[in-house]
């Protein structure tokens, strides 16, 4: 494991409310990092700051000029975040939340 997702995972039990020392706890925020990583060869990302994420049929981007061979392919995550228009995953972590007042599991 390198440092930045170290980092990536304790932010991620910060955010989602859950205790990193525990094993269940790091253990869901090393799969949240798997899935966060994940590309899709779907999508592909140029060099441009915003709006960088490209469907696989669109081969070249008209602003930066950059061409789908040469560029790699989208995080899901991203994609996600750009088709719904909104961080499903603070959502999520919100109902995560309330949910683990009353809902974390004990004995692990
Ligand atoms: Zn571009």
């Amino acid at each position: 494991m390198n440092t930045k997702q170290w980092f990536w995972m304790m932010e991620y039990c910060k955010k989602q409310c859950i205790p990193p020392a525990q094993s269940w706890a790091w253990e869901m925020a090393k799969q949240a990092y798997d899935k966060m990583i994940e590309t899709t060869e779907n999508y592909w990302d140029c060099e441009c700051r915003h709006n960088y994420i490209h469907p696989a049929a669109v081969t070249e981007c008209v602003i930066c000029k950059a061409v789908r061979e040469e560029q790699p392919d989208s995080m899901i995550s991203e994609v996600r975040v750009m088709i719904e228009g909104v961080d499903v995953s603070s959502e999520r972590i919100k109902a995560y939340c309330d949910l683990s007042k009353t809902n974390i599991p004990d004995g692990i």
